[in-house]
């Protein structure tokens, strides 16, 4: 591991100083992502700066019906909060999905959505990585794929060598469940304190890679909001993995369904947490008939691109994305409120 410094501040604002004023910074939370990355080389910072104690580990009601959970909350008290399992069932199922106990038990609210990327690739220091390296090229394409993006990506078997190529997917469960409840992020930077819509949060590769969130540097998350839910919202979180437990998404949706309105977020299909916002519109209003489902699903995944790779590459995903979404809406529309 690269020695480093180390710096415990003793508010925000000075956390924020500090980090903005070394480029090569990092905030440092549960650290169950960060000390991995340390360890393996893929984070070479010259400055952690601890921020576990900083913000608040409250999960405080707002006065519009909806919860705030701050930044240092871990992922067990969210998802063990009686609130959340009431009224935001599709956070805690999120939550109790993914990892263990014990990682739960440390990782928390701000740096969860921030883990980065299980590119098998982007942790492996000794292949290139646009991610991990700007403008080395990217190692997945035409390789191990099975974790990869099928939305947003550049086209199927983009060129490995150029610099803007990312096929990599997000990999948190608990940022697809903020994706659909139409979370807000609570952060404070540089520049000031603001407010980003969750769906806001995260960016594709675009023409910089290295970026996975419209953070700058020095950006602090402080908390983030759950709007309230109409009376009567039901909501679910189901995930397809390879193993039962202690693995990682190939496929997962979250949905919060009220009288005529969906809403319907997908995990483990794109750099971000992918908001289907073309099948939402086509149901919208309707009943959800097993019919009208596979529609609205045929018309949100007219512009997947899945990518040839070993073991067949990636187009398993369509059909299963398809098939996870159906069962999860049904769930939610035979289950009796
Ligand atoms: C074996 C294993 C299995 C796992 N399985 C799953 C799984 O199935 N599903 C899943 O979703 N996750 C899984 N995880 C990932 C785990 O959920 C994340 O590591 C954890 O949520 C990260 O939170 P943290 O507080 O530990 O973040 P840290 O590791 O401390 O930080 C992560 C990133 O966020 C930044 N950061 C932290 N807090 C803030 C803040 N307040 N503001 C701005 N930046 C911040 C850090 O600089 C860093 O870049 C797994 C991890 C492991 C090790
Ligand atoms: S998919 Fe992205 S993270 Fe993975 S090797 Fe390519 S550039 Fe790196």
């Amino acid at each position: 591991m690269k020695p480093f410094a180390f710096a415990r501040p003793g508010d925000v604002a000075e956390a924020v100083r500090e980090v903005a004023a070394e480029p090569n910074a990092v905030f440092l939370a549960g650290g169950t992502n960060l000390v991995d990355h340390l360890r393996l080389g893929v984070a070479r910072p010259e400055l952690v700066v601890d921020v576990r104690t900083l913000t608040s580990r409250e999960i405080t009601d707002l006065d519009d019906g909806g919860l705030r959970l701050g930044a240092a909350s871990t992922n067990s008290e969210v998802a063990a909060d009686r609130r959340v399992w009431e009224r935001y069932p599709v956070l805690a199922q999120a939550l109790l999905a993914g990892a263990t106990g014990q990682l739960r038990n440390m990782a928390t609210t701000g740096g969860n959505p921030l883990q980065r990327t299980r590119c098998p690739y982007f942790q492996d220091v000794t292949t290139p990585c646009n991610k991990r390296e700007p403008g080395t090229g990217c190692s997945a394409v035409g390789g191990y794929v099975r974790y990869h993006a099928i939305l947003g990506t550049p086209g199927a078997l983009p060129d490995p060598t150029a610099p803007e190529t990312c096929i990599a997917t997000h990999p948190s469960d608990m940022a697809v469940a903020l994706a659909a409840l139409d979370a807000r992020v609570h952060t404070i930077g540089p520049a000031g304190v603001r407010t980003i819509p969750f769906v806001d949060l995260h960016r594709l590769p675009g023409d910089d890679p290295s970026r996975d969130t419209v953070l700058e540097h020095g950006e602090l998350i402080t908390a983030i909001d759950l709007p309230p839910l109409p009376e009567g919202t039901r909501s679910a979180y189901r995930k397809v993995r390879d193993r039962a437990s202690y693995a990682f998404a190939l496929v997962s949706v979250a949905a919060v369904v009220d009288d005529g309105d969906v809403r319907i977020a997908l995990g483990g299909v794109a750099h971000k947490p992918w908001r289907a916002s073309r099948a939402e519109e086509i149901l919208r209003g309707g009943p959800l008939t097993e019919h009208a489902v596979r529609a609205a699903m045929d018309a949100e995944l007219a512009a997947a691109q899945p990518q040839p790779g070993v073991e067949s590459g990636n187009g398993f995903k369509i059909p299963l994305v398809a098939r996870t979404v159906a069962a999860t809406l049904r769930g939610l529309t035979e289950e009796q409120p």
